[in-house]
């Protein structure tokens, strides 16, 4: 049987797949199984910040597979702690507690802000507003606080204490009450269709956060890790955080979540309260601390920027595309017409590896992608579009 039958006889049936089965792949490229290559700019969901089999992150990994795969959380770990101390020193946060997802690392960040509440005002002050429309995982408690209704279908019952606000400041100062301990939110939501907040709107509840004190969660698992060209997005909205979580580009393609907390909140867990067999595996450290060696510099984060900027300015140069709304390499491309889906599989087709979000086209690629890479994904897009005819 071939991997196309295979998968379909053996694997459980969560995913819409491409027709393509990818075996290899170096940089922005990835070469299928049927020996074509394509051009990625959609890194595994953001995943391969440095694209496929990056020199320096292969080395920095496999050394450390050789010296020492994995220990449990009872000993201590050199890279795990690099990674933690890089990660505050490049932030206002002052301690990491580490998982293997972005599902994990909002599991965590929700237990850090009912402790907290907890153990200041007692029983009872445990809820959280999110945003509709967000997107915070597929655990049980992560999709309760994932604000769309068509998540919720098939799973319940679902932790309770989640209430869901429009994307405004009086819709989310109306579910405030005594018994919310915190705000998650996602300052672009990616999965929701690539949607930037309004800059006054995050401050303002930032603000009513620190007011009544409420723990403001910011959801980077998409957005972290240079993505939106700051090493975090709440970054470009000039707020400070009491949690952020991040996961997806932090590995440069191995599986890793981090949840930071502010100095307010780093006494809260404490030992048994939280905890993961995986959590900061040195091999993921040693990749992840290699990503933020590259992407933590300054230089290198405004160049994802021009890149941002450069991309969106030829797509809108586009027939058929009605506009772009991206912050760095975080791309949602709204069509005229047509099923976005339909034209990311043509897309795939035409040697393009392209995802969507709701009814957008979404590019997410490397963050170390080239100009002339950039240019020739903009020409196949341009083709397709073309081609369908719409
Ligand atoms: C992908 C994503 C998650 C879930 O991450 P997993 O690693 O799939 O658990 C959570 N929040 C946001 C904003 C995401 O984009």
């Amino acid at each position: 049987m071939d991997t196309k039958q295979l998968d379909n006889q053996y694997i459980m049936h969560t995913y819409g797949r491409y027709d393509v089965a990818l075996k290899s792949g170096k940089g922005c490229r990835a070469v299928g199984e049927d020996g074509k290559t394509y051009l990625d700019v959609s890194s595994g969901i953001g995943v391969n910040s440095l694209g496929y089999c990056d020199e320096g992150w292969v080395n920095a990994v496999t050394a450390q597979a050789g010296e020492i795969q994995h220990m449990s959380n009872y000993f201590y770990s050199p890279q795990a702690s690099k990674l933690a101390q890089t990660l505050c020193e490049k932030t206002h946060f002052t301690k990491v507690c580490f998982g293997n997802s972005g599902a994990e690392a909002n599991e965590c960040a929700i237990k850090v802000a009912r402790k907290y509440s907890f153990d200041k005002y007692g029983e009872g002050r445990n809820e959280i507003i999110t945003l509709k429309n967000s997107f915070h995982g597929r655990t049980v408690t992560t999709l309760s606080a994932t604000g769309q209704d068509n998540f919720h279908t098939f799973f319940y019952p679902f932790t309770e204490g989640f209430k869901y606000a429009d994307a405004d400041f009086d819709s989310v100062n109306a579910l405030v009450d005594d018994k919310t301990c915190g705000v998650l939110l996602e300052c672009v939501q990616g999965e929701g269709g690539v949607n930037i907040l309004d800059k006054d709107f995050v401050q303002s509840v930032a603000k009513l956060c620190e007011e009544k004190d409420l723990v403001l969660i910011v959801d980077e698992v998409q957005t972290g890790v240079g993505r939106t060209g700051k090493l975090f997005c709440y970054e470009n909205f000039d707020i400070q955080p009491d949690l952020i979580t991040c996961a997806k580009g932090l590995g440069g393609g191995l599986p890793i979540g981090a949840c930071l907390c502010s100095k307010k909140l780093e006494d809260v867990m404490q030992p048994s309260t939280h905890g993961s067999t995986f959590a900061a595996n040195p091999v993921v450290c040693a990749g992840a601390n290699y990503v933020l060696s590259v992407v933590g510099d300054e230089k290198f984060l405004d160049e994802v920027n021009k890149k941002g900027d450069f991309l969106r300015n030829q797509l809108l140069k586009i027939k058929g595309i009605k506009s772009v709304r991206n912050l760095g390499l975080m791309v949602g491309i709204e069509l005229e017409k047509g099923d976005a889906h339909e034209i990311a599989v043509k897309c795939v087709e035409n040697g393009l590896l392209i995802i969507t979000a709701k009814s957008l086209l979404r590019m997410l690629p490397p963050l170390n992608i080239s100009y002339s890479e950039l240019e020739e994904a903009v020409e196949i897009l341009d083709k397709t579009l073309q081609e369908a005819n719409l």
